[in-house]
């Protein structure tokens, strides 16, 4: 009945048969406390129709939504479509809200690089500090809280605007920002009274900025429904979050702070700060070379250049601590506990001082803490070389996404949806929902005839494969320049990762490409993304030529950014983006083979399918667009299940041609 009102009156654009079925199943879940996880392909309409059944519910039950994202980008699209329903509703109570974590929300830390690359925690207590200093000394202390604490009437008027207009984040930032006034503060006065929060991931799974947000809202779990958009993300999310790691560039940054500011015994005495981190950093390197490089034998060094990251025993580490130092456990937590304490000194002293309340020693003694008291049920242990022989650290990597998925048995219902999470039981067993858990695909509503998916036999990126056959990368290079060079339509080029995009360029084969490139750097800042994607899309227009984007996938661009029309024709996959086969990804797979007895399909497969359909979707975003998509690889086939209207293609150039023609 609700659905069906929904439907007549409220829901803002003409729905499609397929946004009809998801709403009327997220409504009978959200009625029977159910967790629904769905797929619908990707530019189908999920936003909406989350939004369209949630906010019925919400506002007959007394509920609220919080609804996550993996990107800004993705956060924008929630607020623009919650704005057309308001639009369309005119009802007062819809009133939402995009927040950001505080490194883009305080106006102190936007232009300072040291601040934007602070911890929550960090971040947290500056602000706390600048806030003392604000109310309780004259000239000193942050002023946009000043100005917050002190015209009311402004604050009320930014409040009165946002529930009238629900700005994006970005636009209420900025708009802060021309008044003078901290955008966090009033975001937590404005939170109390929102409807829907629209929040990146981080603010529901870290246990400490959640209890915030829920402090806040002033709500129970129980009356939150919690959205989980491009949920495929959540599992790699959350065992990143919950993963550590200690590098010599950080023992190093702890040599520095104890010269800076003192260097105290620890232990009562057993040995210096120094000492004690000088001795660490030398077990890593050793860690290393033993692990990563190959055991010395005869004095002989066997360099393994293909590796590099190996597992290590889960208490290596600290036994070699222990025998170099000679020292007992008991004595390494007394230690532990010395660091914590020296490193809160240091926090406190910066802090008095306007500064990032960092401490490197504290976060020593805290990755210690964490590393000596590991499950090793859910982790696994590795010594990981990185910045080429410059920066090796080890990890303590998280296997198991369940460990931060508590919450979701607490609130009233979770709704995750992605346009490519199959096999949805992989998703459910990872996060560890209940078996219960509903489940949904819904196909495409979109004309199957204005998308073809064309592979080719004469090319991979099967590494022992391209050594072997020097013609491959030739051949793979002709089918890229063909495509770009003889069609004038807006081409997308996909690389497995940005080390294959710059083999490429270093070879010098993109001198080849006759027509408007660009390409998409690693270290490219998210401003620099959007001109270089906005510059692209324009070539795509009535008047434009035609240009090639080289990206790579799994990226911003391949994951959550629109093309709709002419903005992109062709989307080229070069290879299977197959993750790469570290001792990490093998602890990964042999983990899911125990628990699921699925570990190539779940660790290996799917990951890989789901970034070739992310990069493939880039091409279909309404009934009208049309697409051509072609796999690079051999070994595309393997991947049926998937992508099921995929066909050989004996002659790529006139295939397509055919297509674009039609
Ligand atoms: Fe930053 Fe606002 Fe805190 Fe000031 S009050 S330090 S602008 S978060």
């Amino acid at each position: 009945m609700l659905f069906a009102a929904w439907m007549a009156e409220l829901f803002p654009y003409l729905p499609r048969k397929n946004q009809q079925e998801i709403i009327a199943e997220i409504t009978d879940a959200l009625t029977k406390r159910n967790q629904f996880v769905f797929e619908s392909g990707t530019g189908s309409g999920k936003t909406i129709c989350v939004l369209a059944a949630t906010l019925t519910y919400a506002l007959e039950n007394n509920k609220k939504i919080i609804y996550t994202t993996r990107t800004n980008a993705q956060q924008q699209q929630v607020i623009l479509e919650l704005r057309a329903i308001k639009k369309k509703t005119k009802d007062s109570r819809i009133i939402g809200i995009g927040m950001q974590g505080r490194g883009n929300m305080c106006l102190l830390a936007k232009d300072n690089p040291e601040m934007q690359n602070g911890s929550s925690e960090e971040l947290s207590r500056f602000c706390s500090h600048q806030k003392k200093l604000a109310v309780s000394e004259k000239g000193k202390g942050c002023s946009y809280y000043k100005r917050y604490l002190g015209d009311k009437d402004h604050v009320g008027t930014i409040m009165e605007w946002m529930q009238k207009n629900l700005p994006t984040a970005e636009e209420f930032i900025g708009t802060c920002e021309k008044q003078g006034i901290c955008p966090y503060e009033v975001n937590k006065l404005i939170v109390h009274d929102a409807l829907v929060v629209v929040v990146p991931y981080v603010y529901v799974f870290d246990k400490s900025i959640r209890i915030k947000l829920f402090d806040w809202l002033a709500i129970s779990e129980e009356d939150v429904i919690l959205v989980v958009d491009e949920a495929h993300n959540l599992p790699d999310y959350l065992r990143e979050l919950f993963s550590a790691e200690l590098s010599t560039w950080m023992l190093n940054s702890c040599l520095m702070e104890a010269d800076q500011f003192g260097n105290p015994s620890l232990a009562d005495g057993r040995v210096s700060v120094a000492a004690f981190c000088k001795e660490i950093l030398d077990v890593v390197t050793v860690l290393r070379d033993t692990y990563v490089y190959g055991v010395l034998e005869g004095g002989i060094r066997r360099i393994n250049n293909e590796k590099n990251d190996a597992l290590i025993p889960s208490h290596e580490l600290e036994v070699e601590i222990l025998s170099r130092l000679k020292i007992t456990s008991k004595t390494l937590k007394d230690i532990v506990s010395d660091l914590f304490a020296y490193g809160e000194k240091i926090q406190e002293y910066k802090q008095k001082g306007g500064k990032l309340p960092r401490s490197y020693l504290h976060n020593l003694g805290v990755f210690l803490g964490f590393w000596t008291s590991i499950e090793m049920d859910q982790y696994i242990k590795l010594i990981v070389d990185a910045g080429e022989g410059k920066n090796p650290r080890v990890e303590a990597y998280c296997l198991d996404p369940s460990v931060g998925t508590d919450i979701l048995k607490d609130v009233h219902c979770s709704i995750h949806m992605s346009g490519t999470l199959e096999p949805l039981d992989e998703y459910r067993d990872s996060l560890g929902l209940p078996i219960e858990t509903r489940m949904a695909m819904y196909p495409s509503p979109f004309p199957p005839e204005n998308r073809k998916i064309f592979f080719v036999r004469d090319v991979t990126t099967r590494y022992d494969e391209m050594m072997k056959d020097k013609t491959i990368l030739p051949q793979m290079w002709r089918h890229v320049s063909g495509i770009c060079n003889n069609f004038k339509k807006n081409t997308m080029v996909f690389f497995p990762s940005y080390n294959t995009l710059s083999m490429f360029k270093k070879n010098g084969h993109f001198a080849e490409i006759q027509r408007c490139l660009y390409i998409e750097e690693q270290h490219m800042s998210q401003s620099e993304i959007m001109d270089l994607v906005t510059d692209f899309k324009s070539c795509g227009d009535e008047n434009g030529d035609g240009a090639a984007l080289f990206s790579v996938m799994g990226g911003r661009i391949s994951e959550g950014m629109d093309f709709p029309a002419e903005q992109l024709e062709i989307a080229v996959i070069i290879g299977i983006p197959y993750p790469k086969p570290t001792a990490r990804q093998r602890g990964l797979q042999y983990f899911y083979d125990q628990k699921f007895g699925k570990g190539w399909e779940y660790t290996v497969q799917a990951p890989a399918a789901r970034k070739m359909l992310q990069a493939i979707g880039r091409l279909i975003r309404n009934e009208n667009d049309r697409g051509v998509a072609v796999i690079l690889d051999k070994r595309a086939p393997r991947f049926h299940q998937y992508i099921k209207d995929m066909r050989e293609s004996k002659d790529l150039l006139t295939d397509i041609s055919c297509f674009l023609k039609r």
